[in-house]
């Protein structure tokens, strides 16, 4: 399930109701699972994370994209991670021989924050990354390096027996794709993807390390991929500007605009959902 769809800053008002304006978090739910055992982001929209467990505590992985703030800013203000009986493996991507702890607590920790890392209840192990592909909560999961901007950015692709999807909130193809970056979105039949920009602000998706949606459109069409979810959008797209998205747009694939809430199954047999 969709917890947050927002790029940048969560965008709280009257023009973000129906899309939702927490920032990037996604729940992966298992084959023949009720509850979501893998966490794609930590933006705020895991504060919505108890609306799918109810009163029980998370017990699984959070995969982290990137450190910048709204991918991880809502770590520590969800209920159902921050309990004594919670228990979460936080995977980050490593960068400068500095260890994934130590990489989260430059922004976790005073002056900055209240709380260092060690400060969150429940148990927890602060890891890094996949390097390549690993298995994580029994998903197949391959991180790869992707192009963004400020610090280093992973593309992930998550893998069940049949059925798999790529989540790629922030990217920069402009900035060049590796072979690897390709090989991970090919033909998955879900990919979501960072759709922060039109190309009529191409200006400031260069600026911002992001793309654009029709970049995203073209990028799913070449890698084949089941279905495309624009994600990640701009904190000023109205929930208007984001009804009109696809109307002026073509796409050999099925497209979707990523909205708070939404349930997305995984391949055709519906064992996953993202
Ligand atoms: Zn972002
Ligand atoms: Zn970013």
């Amino acid at each position: 399930m969709l917890l947050g769809v927002r790029g940048s800053t969560p965008a709280p008002g009257p023009d973000h109701v129906r899309y939702g304006g927490h920032t990037s978090c996604v729940a992966v739910i298992p084959i023949g699972g009720a509850v979501p055992t893998l966490l794609m982001d930590a933006g705020t929209g895991i504060r919505r994370l108890p609306d799918l467990l109810g009163p029980e505590p998370f017990h699984g992985s959070i995969l982290l994209s990137h450190l910048h703030w709204d991918h991880v800013e809502g770590l520590p203000f969800c209920r159902a991670v921050d309990r004594d009986d919670s228990r979460v493996d936080l995977h980050v991507p490593e960068q400068d021989g500095v260890s994934a702890r130590d990489l989260l607590a430059r922004t976790m920790s005073p002056p900055s924050f209240p709380i260092v890392p060690e400060g969150l209840l429940g148990s927890w192990r602060f890891l890094p990354a996949p390097d390549g592909t690993a298995s994580v909560e029994g998903f197949e999961v391959t991180a790869v390096d992707i192009s963004h901007k400020g610090g280093r950015t992973l593309g992930y692709r998550v893998a069940s027996s049949t059925s798999s999807f790529a989540y790629l909130p922030d990217h920069a193809p402009s900035r060049g794709m590796t072979q690897a970056a390709r090989d991970l979105i090919e033909g998955v039949d879900v990919l979501l993807h960072d759709a922060q920009f039109l190309e009529s602000e191409r200006r400031l998706a260069d600026d911002y390390g992001h793309a654009t949606v029709e970049e995203s459109i073209t990028l799913a069409e070449k890698a084949g991929v089941g279905r495309l979810v624009l994600f990640h959008h701009s904190p000023v797209r109205t929930d208007n500007q984001l009804d009109r998205l696809l109307d002026l747009l073509d796409s050999t694939v099925p497209v979707v605009v990523a909205r708070e809430g939404m349930r997305i199954p995984v391949g055709s047999a519906g064992d996953q959902q993202a």
